[in-house]
C-alpha cells in the first residue's frame, strides 16, 4: 500500500489516498433498516468499519472535540452537567431553526470527516481487507459517490423499519414517520446500490446474507469493481 501520511502540516490526508489500494465500501439504509446489525456482522468477518453515526456521537460526548466549539457558539446551556451535548435541547433547537442546524453541522462535519479519515487509514494499515463506511444519509448527501467503490444498501419494508425503531428507541409512530419522510425514498436509495441486503427475516438469515456479501467484496479487485 502507498504511504497514506500527509507530507506537510497543511496537507490534510483524505480518503483519495486510499483509493485503488483497498476497496472502499459505502453502507447505507433508512432508519432502523439494520445498518448496525450488518456492520457488526461484517466487523466479525474482519472488515474495517468506520461508523460515521458513532463518530458523530463520540465528538459530542463527554470530552468530545465538538463540545468546546458548541459551547462557544450556542452557549453553556447546550452542554449537560456531565459535559456532553444536551441532545434533546439541541434537537429542539435545530428542529425549530434550520439555520442552527447549519451552524452545528459546520462544527461537527469537519470533525467527523477528520476522524473518518484517521480511522480509515489506521484500519487500512492494520491489514483490513476492505473498509466499510456506515453513512446513514449517504445517498442524500451525494458527497460520497466519488469516494466509494461499491455501495451496499440495507433494505426492509417500511413497516418493519417503523416497528423496529418504535421498539428500539421507544418513539411514537408519528416521530418515526417524520424521520422516515426526511430521508431518501427507498427506491431512490436502491437505484444507487451495487448490492442490496434484504433484512426482513431473522438475524440468522441476515448473517448468511452478510457472509455472502463479505465473500463478494473480497473478490473485488483493484480497478475491476463490479456489482455482478
Ligand atoms: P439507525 O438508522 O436508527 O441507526 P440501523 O439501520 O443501524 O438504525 P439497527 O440498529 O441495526 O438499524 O437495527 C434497528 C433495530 O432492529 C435494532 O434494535 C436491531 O437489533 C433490530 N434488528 C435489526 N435487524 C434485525 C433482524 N433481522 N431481526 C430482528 N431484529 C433486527
Amino acid at each position: 500500500m502507498a504511504s497514506t501520511t500527509s507530507n506537510s502540516p497543511t496537507e490534510q490526508p483524505n480518503l483519495s489516498t486510499l483509493k485503488g489500494h483497498i476497496p472502499l465500501v459505502g453502507l447505507t439504509g433508512g432508519i432502523g433498516s439494520g445498518k448496525t446489525a450488518v456492520s457488526d456482522l461484517l466487523a466479525k468477518l474482519g472488515a474495517g468499519i468506520i461508523d460515521t453515526d458513532l463518530l458523530a456521537h463520540q465528538i459530542t460526548a463527554i470530552g468530545g472535540a465538538a463540545i468546546k466549539p458548541i459551547q462557544t457558539e450556542f452557549g453553556p446551556e447546550f452542554i449537560d452537567p456531565n459535559g456532553a451535548l444536551d441532545r434533546a435541547k439541541m434537537r429542539s433547537l435545530v428542529f425549530a431553526k434550520p439555520e442552527a442546524r447549519k451552524v452545528l453541522e459546520a462544527i461537527t462535519h469537519p470533525l467527523i470527516r477528520q476522524e473518518t479519515v484517521k480511522q480509515a487509514i489506521a484500519l487500512a494499515q492494520s491489514g483490513a481487507p476492505y473498509l466499510v463506511f456506515v453513512v446513514p444519509l449517504l445517498v442524500e448527501s451525494g458527497n460520497w459517490f466519488n469516494t466509494i467503490d461499491y455501495l451496499v444498501v440495507v433494505d426492509c419494508p417500511e413497516e418493519t423499519q417503523i416497528a423496529r425503531v418504535m421498539q428500539r428507541s421507544n418513539l411514537p409512530r408519528n416521530e418515526v414517520l417524520n424521520i422516515l419522510r426526511a430521508q431518501a425514498q427507498r427506491t431512490e436509495r436502491l437505484s444507487h446500490a451495487n448490492a442490496v441486503i434484504q433484512n426482513q427475516g431473522s438475524l440468522a438469515e441476515l448473517a448468511a446474507e452478510v457472509l455472502q456479501l463479505h465473500q463478494k467484496i473480497l473478490q473485488i479487485n483493484k480497478g475491476q469493481l463490479s456489482s455482478s
